[in-house]
């Protein structure tokens, strides 16, 4: 038993739980929050991830970019080096979306290690659940540039990179 009274990952799950609390996936209309379970649980069991610090940026992730939690929220709650990793992952929705596409790839070359885990996590899950109210042609546009992303990572883990790499040609196959 945890007899530290230092905050889990289940603590900062519950915090975006409840950050998320009245969002849905895009189209498939899942909780928000099923989404940043299957990350976590995709770094845990793919890439053997026990950084607490890790898995809770892993549930974070999307919370500064969809939400109105602050990085200084996240930093009070889950320390510094939590609010790095979040701030790491999150796009700058100040921008046209083209540029905040195209300045994702440029990030990840340069991210550390524990970055890239949890964005290859992120388009793991993304590339299999995209919106079935999307075109095909709008499916494939994401799908090319989820792929320049994960190159974008590329020797970072290369269990989560296959896995990626499955979910894609599945999700090519589907769209036809
Ligand atoms: P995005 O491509 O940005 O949407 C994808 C993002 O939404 C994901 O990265 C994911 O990010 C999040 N998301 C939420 N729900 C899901 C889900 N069920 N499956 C996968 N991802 C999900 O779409 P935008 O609406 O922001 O549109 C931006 C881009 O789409 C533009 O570049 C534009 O050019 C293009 N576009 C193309 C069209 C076409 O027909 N070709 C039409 C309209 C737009 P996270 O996990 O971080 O939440
Ligand atoms: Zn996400």
């Amino acid at each position: 038993m945890n007899t530290t009274g230092q905050l889990t990952s289940l603590d900062a799950l519950l915090f975006a739980a409840r950050a998320h609390k009245d969002q849905r996936r895009k189209g498939t209309g899942e909780p928000y929050v099923n989404h940043l379970i299957e990350v976590a649980a995709l770094l845990a069991r793919i890439a053997g991830v026990d950084d607490v610090n890790v898995l809770s940026a892993a549930v974070l992730h999307d919370v500064i970019e969809d939400t109105a939690v602050t990085a200084g929220e996240v930093e009070r709650a889950f320390g510094a080096r939590v609010r790095v990793l979040v701030e790491a992952v999150t796009d700058d929705k100040r921008l046209p979306k083209a540029e905040r596409k195209r300045l994702q790839i440029e990030h990840m070359r340069d991210a550390e290690t524990a970055v890239r885990l949890i964005k290859l996590a992120d388009h793991c899950s993304n590339v299999a659940t995209l919106p079935a109210d999307w075109s095909a042609a709008r499916k494939q546009e994401y799908l090319d540039w989820s792929a320049a992303v994960v190159r974008a990572c590329a020797g970072t883990h290369a269990g989560l990179e296959q896995e990626h790499a499955a979910r894609l040609e599945r999700a090519r196959r589907e769209i036809g």
